[in-house]
């Protein structure tokens, strides 16, 4: 049982918005006051349990899936240079930061697989990038791992080969590659590919656009060719949002929306901020919309999902749930990023 004034608190800020708990009145005909920017974490737990006899808290939905959606190369900036109204949307709706970090090096299967792993490079040493079968898969248990363990069908569509070596072939239900770099049709395939998967149901889904980031490196980051890449890819998650509605899913998902690394001139993989530097947007239930004002890194991507899907945290990671997403306190210490990432 949480103790009464804890209640007390939860109940004025569900009533009154962002008015300080010592301020709190329950008159039922107080005026709200305009919610100011700054909302201080409090002690809230995660699950009202004791309802007020004159307003009860809505409880909180139950989080039932979670779909992780990378765009491969996609800086912060690039959102609204490219018109991605679907991934606008989702921001709005949900908690976000333009500053997330990624891992060094700043290239696709390392961060990949620390997003997944919840583990920086040094620990699942998967920092190669290209598809090499020999090397094995990321050490660590992983965030499919978990999931899978507890019955939830895993799902896994990309359009980079090499993304098969993030997680082990039976931590995944389905495995889908598409090779989109040479010809047109393949690109419908790779939609078509997650279409159907959203339609079977998920427990966990990871789809992995790779456009943004050969145009980039053909053409440059941030150029128009890019920028109309990640315009495409945009229409083709609203796709998939479309489906998930469609399918029911939509209501009890969780949208984790982020990229593996950005870009300058024609490439990554440097600790330059324009290399580092990841949109990271979560929404769904549970989540307080607004900017997050705690530093998120991409291996806290696995403890975040987790935490949504009540699946045990596991001591070797690096990362942490975003706790701030879900309106709950944050270690105001903590120092999450990877050992050596600052020269
Ligand atoms: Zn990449």
């Amino acid at each position: 049982m949480p103790h009464p004034r804890r209640i007390l608190i939860l109940l004025s800020i569900v009533v009154q918005g962002c008015v300080p708990a010592s301020a709190s009145s329950p008159t039922p005909t107080a005026t709200p006051p305009i919610p100011t920017a700054t909302l201080t974490p409090s002690p809230i737990p995660p699950a009202p349990e004791t309802p007020s006899p004159t307003q009860a808290p809505i409880p909180p939905q139950p989080i039932s899936r979670v779909f992780i959606v990378t765009f491969d190369g996609l800086r912060p900036d690039a959102i609204e240079a490219a018109e991605m109204e679907n991934v606008k949307a989702l921001m709005q709706s949900g908690a976000y930061t333009m500053n997330a970090q990624t891992v060094v090096p700043s290239a696709t299967l390392p961060a990949h697989a620390s997003l997944v792993t919840g583990t920086c490079p040094a620990k699942h040493i998967a920092r190669w990038n290209e598809y090499v079968p020999q090397n094995g898969y990321a050490l660590g248990v992983d965030i499919f791992d978990l999931t899978r363990a507890v019955g939830l069908r895993t799902v896994l569509v990309t359009g980079k080969e090499k993304l098969r070596q993030i997680t082990e072939p039976g931590s995944t239900d389905f495995f889908g590659f598409v090779d989109n770099t040479d010809e047109e049709k393949d690109e419908t395939t790779l939609e078509n590919m997650a279409l159907e998967q959203i339609r079977q149901g998920f427990g966990l889904m990871m789809a992995h656009f790779p456009d943004g980031d050969i145009a980039g490196h053909e053409f440059d980051w941030m150029s128009k060719q890019q920028l109309s890449a990640f315009h495409k890819k945009d229409a083709s998650f609203g796709s998939f949002l479309k489906a998930m509605k469609n399918s029911g899913y939509y209501d009890g998902t969780l949208f984790i929306i982020t990229a593996d690394h950005g870009g300058h001139n024609s490439n990554h993989g440097t600790r330059l901020p324009e290399d580092m530097t990841i949109p990271w947007i979560v929404s769904g239930p549970q989540i307080v919309p607004g900017e997050l004002q705690t530093p998120v890194y991409i291996y806290d991507t696995a403890p975040t999902v987790a935490f949504a899907l009540g699946l045990p945290l596991q001591p070797e990671w690096d990362g942490a749930p975003v706790y701030e997403a879900f309106g709950l306190p944050v270690d105001p210490l903590r120092n999450g990023e990877c050992p050596g990432v600052t020269p």
